[in-house]
């Protein structure tokens, strides 16, 4: 396996491969850049069908996390970690509690939350053995779960998309199809519907459509339809790369405005929807809630839930500037993104380097 040739190899600070056969353990730690502070992003545990697999995320994963935590201005770097097993028969608290040590092998380099697989008691249990750890539900500014503030972000980023696109202010009556009724998935489609909107859902999970469905009575339709479905606005919050080859052709939304990490398969998917005409809200743009949360924690800031849900609306203004600045050079939304947060780590890495150099 190539690590410093794999192809989503960025520059990366320190990655760690971790190892405790006793409790099963087996996970990568990627710390991506420290240029803006110390690295914070979630833990992904996921059954993996190769090594390269999980490296290729965690690399994906980490980098995305450092443009997050740059564009919404957190004095946060990027990083995040992968378990490699399945969430839901592998996991045990012994296996938490060696992440937990494994974390302190990087001196708070780099703070795990929760990601796909990890719930808040999972990261508490890893924290009976590091202080590296954030999304907590005790403690100190403790901030608890991230997924309601991301679902509230991605609620204001619906509305920004659908304000540039549509030109309306209000969901009342639109159409929307909402991909994984997770943890985000469902919170979303909560506010949603108190808005008006008509809800085409889906998941891999009866029991999550279920719960979705007596709460909004949105209309549920297979996993392979959700994609090609004629709605105003397509959210992706399930896993990524949702927007690839085949994906793409079969597209009859304008807007492309939802949680799921790595939504595009590879840069030049950004390029496409462009092309077709369809604007997509950048998803480390969109999804920042959860950690906009978490910073307040992190810095040690106790915050209430209306204070910080407050907070995260501001994902409307990012987002709207993007689209402002892309219309006007005409270029897409994802690269535009990707720009100005590259340009607040280069110049943080500069100013750093300068005072190396004059120390
Ligand atoms: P989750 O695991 O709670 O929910 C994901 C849901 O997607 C599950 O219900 C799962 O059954 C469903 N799913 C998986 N594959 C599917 C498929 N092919 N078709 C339909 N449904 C499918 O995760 P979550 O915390 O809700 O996060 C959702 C997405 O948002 C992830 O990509 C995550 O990385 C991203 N995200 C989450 C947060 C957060 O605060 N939780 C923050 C930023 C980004």
């Amino acid at each position: 396996m190539s690590v410093f040739s794999a192809p989503s190899f960025d520059d990366h600070e320190q990655i760690v491969f971790c190892n405790n056969p006793k409790t099963g353990l087996r996970a990568i730690i990627a710390v991506h850049n420290t240029a803006l502070g110390p690295a914070v992003g979630g833990c992904r545990m996921w059954d993996y069908a190769s090594d390269e697999e999980a490296l290729n995320d965690v690399l994906r994963l980490s980098r995305g996390m450092s443009y997050k935590n740059a564009m919404a201005d957190l004095g946060l770097g990027g990083g995040k970690s992968v378990i490699i097993g399945n969430s839901k028969t592998d996991k045990t608290p012994e296996l938490m509690r060696s992440f937990g040590r494994f974390l302190n092998t990087i001196g708070g380099k780099y703070l795990s939350a929760e990601d796909v697989g990890i719930s808040v008691e999972d990261i508490e249990e890893a924290g009976k053995e590091t202080k590296f750890v954030a999304g907590l539900n005790k403690g100190k500014a403790a901030s608890g779960d991230p997924s309601p503030f991301t679902a509230h972000g991605v609620f204001y980023g619906i509305k920004a998309s659908v304000k540039h696109k549509l030109g309306l202010d209000s969901l009342d009556g639109l159409k929307i199809a909402v991909q994984g009724l997770g943890h985000v998935g469902a919170a979303l489609c909560e506010e949603l519907h108190n808005q008006g909107a008509k809800l085409f859902v889906t998941d891999i999970h009866d029991k999550s459509i279920q719960n979705v469905v007596e709460k909004t009575g949105a209309t549920v339709v297979s996993t392979n339809e959700i994609t090609g479905l004629e709605v105003d606005v397509f959210a992706p919050c399930a896993l990524g790369a949702v927007i690839n080859d085949q994906t793409i052709l079969n597209f009859k939304t304008t807007i492309i405005s939802g949680a799921a990490n790595n939504q595009l398969e590879e840069d030049r998917h950004g390029e496409e929807l462009t092309k077709r005409g369809i604007l997509y809200a950048p998803d480390y743009v969109i999804n920042a809630g959860g950690i906009i949360n978490v910073a307040n924690e992190v810095h040690g800031r106790a915050v209430s839930v209306a204070d910080g849900m407050k907070k995260v609306e501001n994902v409307y203004n990012v987002l709207s500037d993007i689209y402002k600045v892309a219309d006007s050079v005409g270029r897409p939304t994802s690269i535009i993104a990707d720009e100005i947060a590259r340009a607040k780590i280069d110049s943080a890495r500069k100013k750093q380097n300068e005072g190396i150099k004059a120390a």
